[in-house]
């Protein structure tokens, strides 16, 4: 039997549209902040601003010349953080090469209250308490949280296995997973005996960008496979799975493109109205 094909885009148009109310009424506005000109992330942002446009979000888009100095980005960081008129802002990653091993810096400079991306240690942190103190949840691993909820895969008493384990995507999703009472596994580049892992998994998600790496024998029969994972072979898109051969004995996966992508966008959207409400109501 086929497995269930765990589209992103319905779970977004319908998270979208929950959205409008909101955004109608509270007026908020989302900023990116590009520094150079990277082709992977002049795409996103088109993505992310488009899907602003789409729902009616004031939003707008600062391009920094790829030869700005830490100084002026933090400049830029500074006005965005005092301008009451900007609900929340990104900056895009990954900045140009001389300011990458800036980056822990600059995320740290983004006010924890406009921080959408939810990249920064104070919200990153607040995760750690409970669901309940997930204000402002990095938008992927929230994107992934809401595609289990949108097809109603129960998550709490299974055992997830997460592939990969950086800060924006593998630890924050194993965070998620465990304040919803999963039994959760981080595996990294160093895990010995990967396959004898992810056969164990419930629910396997792999955010690594390693095209196809997980094949069909590191997969129980019947698993909830969810890949993360974008990378560019020959011109098109992969994800982390096998697609195809996985497909043949798991019970439910997301595809790439058209999975876990289009969550990305609408989380990031929520955020920057949870950021506006969350600001109304410390005034
Ligand atoms: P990252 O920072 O490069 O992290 C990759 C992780 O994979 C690291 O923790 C690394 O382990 C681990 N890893 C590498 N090789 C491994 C192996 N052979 N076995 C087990 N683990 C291995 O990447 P990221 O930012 O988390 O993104 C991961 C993927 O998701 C990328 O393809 C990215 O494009 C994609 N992504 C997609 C979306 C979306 O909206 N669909 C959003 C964000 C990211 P170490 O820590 O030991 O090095």
């Amino acid at each position: 039997m086929s497995p269930l094909l765990l589209l992103g885009r319905p779970v977004a148009d319908s998270l979208l549209e929950s959205l409008k109310a909101d955004i109608k009424k509270l007026d908020p506005k989302l900023v990116v902040v590009q520094v150079g000109d990277d082709p992977a992330s002049e795409s996103y942002i088109r993505q992310k601003l488009k899907s602003c446009e789409a729902v009616g979000l004031r939003n707008e888009h600062r391009h920094l010349s790829e030869k700005v100095t830490l100084e002026e980005l933090m400049q830029t960081i500074g006005e965005l953080n005092e301008n009451a008129d900007v609900t929340g802002f990104i900056v895009q990653l990954p900045l140009p090469k001389a300011l990458q091993p800036h980056v822990p810096e600059v995320i740290r400079a983004i006010d924890p209250k406009k921080d959408i991306d939810g990249f920064g240690a104070y919200n990153l942190g607040k995760m750690f308490l409970s669901v309940e103190f997930e204000h402002l949840p990095p938008a992927t691993p929230s994107g992934v949280i809401e595609i289990l909820k949108f097809y109603k895969i129960s998550i709490e008493g299974k055992h997830a296995v997460v592939v990969g384990r950086s800060n924006i995507v593998g630890k924050p999703l194993a965070i998620m997973l465990l304040n919803r009472g999963a039994t959760v596994t981080v595996c990294n580049s160093k895990t010995k005996n990967l396959a004898e892992i992810t056969r164990q998994a419930d629910i396997l998600c792999c955010a690594v960008g390693s095209p196809k790496m997980i094949t069909k024998n590191m997969v129980k029969q019947g698993a909830v496979v969810i890949d993360i994972g974008v990378s560019r072979v020959d011109g098109k898109l992969s994800g982390d799975v096998d697609f195809e051969a996985v497909s043949e004995v798991v019970s439910a996966i997301t595809p790439v493109p058209g999975g876990v992508g289009p969550m990305t966008v609408a989380s990031l959207i929520r955020n920057c109205i949870t950021a506006k409400k969350r600001q109304l109501s410390a005034e």
